[in-house]
């Protein structure tokens, strides 16, 4: 595997490996923001998988965070994730600092409509138009055949789709299911920072969501969604950011069942001060 810190160091190397590998090279992108887990090591076996070169950038950044203290706390583990990457066949890893990344302030506002009202997008203003930026940005530099993204983040997947279709951009998005811990939570970069409390309630999450879609047959959208508020308010540690049951187009909330129109779960939970997402396919 090959590092790259620059821009254009990176963009030299990519331009060398499409002239000399097989006759129809294409490339695999995984972008991340580190702490790499099995989550991100599934999609790079994908992405390994289907195409001949792998590109994985690691990047935390600054611009997608709303709240300062989630930034700087978020785990930074380049030398522990560079061994990873290699496990996975990783033939890229492109890790830029911030300077090269933003050499000067970013002025893009990017519209996405009622897909970014909702939940992530009302709960961490600016958050996607900071994913956007970047990702974009990313794009631009590698142009990948093929970008790689995890339903865990089920609406910056959506957001990353318009993205893709408002701006033309010439990469396929492919979707990957959300990889669990063995009882259930949603991998995540932040879970390292739940305390050994914190860990063993934080599967009721995942228990929630799975018994809630049991119960679907017996309530309507409303009545289930008050049902997952009451669960999991009365886990003492869990402190509520949202509940929603949203069609998963512009992931609006419903108000009936229609088997026509796919819908999931989402929550969005404090633990302490680790906030926590997932979410759970309905129809
Ligand atoms: P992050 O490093 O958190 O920005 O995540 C990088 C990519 O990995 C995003 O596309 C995430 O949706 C994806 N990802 C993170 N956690 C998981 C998971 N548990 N299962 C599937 N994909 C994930």
């Amino acid at each position: 595997m090959l590092t790259f810190t620059t821009i254009a160091s990176l963009r030299e190397h990519l331009a060398g490996c499409r002239t000399s590998v097989n006759p129809a090279p294409t490339t695999g992108f995984v972008p991340t923001m580190g702490a790499l887990h099995e989550g991100h090591l599934e999609l790079m076996r994908r992405a390994k998988n289907e195409n001949s070169l792998l590109v994985v950038s690691i990047f935390v950044n600054p611009i997608q965070f709303n709240n300062i203290e989630d930034l700087e706390k978020y785990p930074r583990l380049i030398e522990q994730d560079s061994k990873l990457l290699e496990t996975v066949g990783c033939d890229v890893l492109f890790a830029p600092g911030v300077n090269e990344m933003y050499p000067k302030p970013e002025t893009a506002q990017y519209d996405f409509g009622l897909l970014a009202q909702v939940m992530e997008g009302a709960a961490r203003p600016g958050h996607f138009n900071g994913v956007a930026i970047v990702v974009r940005k990313l794009f631009e530099i590698v142009e990948p055949d093929k970008a790689y993204f995890g339903e865990k983040d089920f609406q910056q997947l959506a957001i990353i789709q318009r993205l893709v279709e408002i701006c033309h951009l010439p990469v396929e998005i492919v979707p990957c299911a959300i990889v669990r811990e063995a009882d259930g939570l949603a991998m995540s970069s932040r879970n390292m920072r739940l305390t050994p409390q914190e860990r063993a309630v934080s599967t009721r999450i995942y228990q929630t969501l799975i018994e809630a879609v049991r119960l679907t047959e017996r309530n309507n959208p409303a009545a289930l969604k008050q049902w997952v508020v009451n669960q999991l308010a009365a886990e003492p540690f869990f402190a509520i950011d949202y509940v929603e049951i949203a069609e998963d187009r512009l992931l609006q909330p419903i108000d009936t069942w229609n088997p026509e129109t796919g819908c999931l779960i989402f929550v969005a939970v404090f633990l302490g001060k680790v906030r926590l997402i997932d979410n759970m396919r309905i129809f």
